[in-house]
């Protein structure tokens, strides 16, 4: 993600020494101290490089800097990429692709229908896993809540994040708060155990049969409602998730009729570039929006995919994208 709110890199440091506390207080009551206590070793031994001039970000093989996205991604390295052995790299290749399986497995059913609603969604990493979060969950009361997000970073450690984020709203929605207030608690708890400045931008939204919607929009893009050809956002209600731990939030409401639509996305979206660096942008979304607001959930999600890669002149996406549409088809 690359957030509206700069924020300075964690401090590695701190966050060792954070880290060697906590798993000195897991190892003595954790029956699988075991294998904390190699990665409590792995850990000191860092901090003890960070002490030694020249050691700590330095590949111990060629010697050249890591480089500070990579040491953020795992503050252990001790190599640089270009000097693992074949073995290496490919064991790396299967973990990563093992932890994207894993992923998968945490994503929502996809083209969804419940009470009324019919939701789609496409999920694309720009790497081996994503950062970005998109869940839905129908409850016994025939509401659908939809969440979609964004950690900040990306990679491994925002994968992590991601999955924290899904296994706390999962955990929260059964509660039956309000989307405010779900926000609210979701932000303390990720706040209290996640390492600053890690933190989440995210639409927490709850859909009613009768086509009422609340939603909750914690610092992410503006969600979009389509009725006919018109576009019309949904502000921000609050700071991104985990940023204060002690934050309030209020919610939006609005009324999405039979036909009409709702669509939610990461700044992989709005953000993409083409070849000469220029933005994708929230105009030719819109524009795109108005001319296909009449096509299904599914294909609308399509269309806009096509329309970005065709933007992007077919070049690799360069942050985490999901999109997903919201559609009031009726009962
Ligand atoms: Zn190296």
């Amino acid at each position: 993600m690359s957030a509206a709110i700069q924020i300075a890199p964690p401090d590695l440091r701190t966050e060792l020494i954070n880290w060697q506390e906590r798993l000195e207080a897991s190892t003595k009551q954790s029956a699988e101290g075991f294998e904390l206590s190699s990665l409590l070793r792995e850990v000191k031994a860092a901090i003890e490089r960070l002490g030694q001039p020249d050691s700590y970000g330095v590949c111990q093989v060629c010697h050249d800097l890591i480089g500070q996205a990579a040491m953020n991604a795992d503050p252990l390295a001790r190599n640089c990429l270009s000097c693992l052995t074949p073995e290496q790299l490919e064991e790396l290749q299967e973990d990563l692709d093992r932890a994207w399986l894993v992923q998968g497995d945490l994503l929502p059913k996809q083209d969804l229908k419940f009470n009324g609603w019919e939701v789609s969604y496409a999920y694309e990493p720009a790497g081996p896993v994503s950062g970005d979060y998109c869940d839905l969950v129908s409850t016994d009361k025939g509401d659908l809540y939809f969440l979609i997000g964004d950690v900040s970073g990306k990679g491994v450690a925002a994968s992590f994040l991601m999955g924290r984020l899904h296994a706390i709203f999962r955990s929260l929605i059964g509660e039956g708060l309000g989307v405010a207030q779900l926000v609210e608690r979701a932000n303390q708890v990720f706040a209290e155990t996640t390492m600053r400045p890690y933190y989440a931008t995210l639409v927490c939204g709850k859909a009613s049969a009768d086509g009422n919607v609340e939603i909750c929009n914690a610092g992410h893009c503006p969600p979009l409602v389509l009725c006919g050809g018109a576009v019309s956002a949904i502000d921000s209600n609050g700071f991104p998730v985990g940023m204060f731990r002690q934050k309030t939030y209020t919610s939006s409401h609005v009324r999405i009729g039979k036909g009409d639509r709702l669509l939610l996305y990461t700044d992989g979206l709005s953000e993409a570039r083409d070849s000469q660096s220029a933005e994708y942008g929230a105009t030719r979304l819109r524009s795109l929006l108005s001319e296909s607001h009449h096509l299904p959930a599914g294909a609308l999600v399509g269309r806009l995919l096509e329309d970005v890669h065709t933007f992007s002149s077919g070049l690799p996406i360069s942050d985490d994208l999901t999109v997903m549409a919201i559609e009031m088809v009726g009962h």
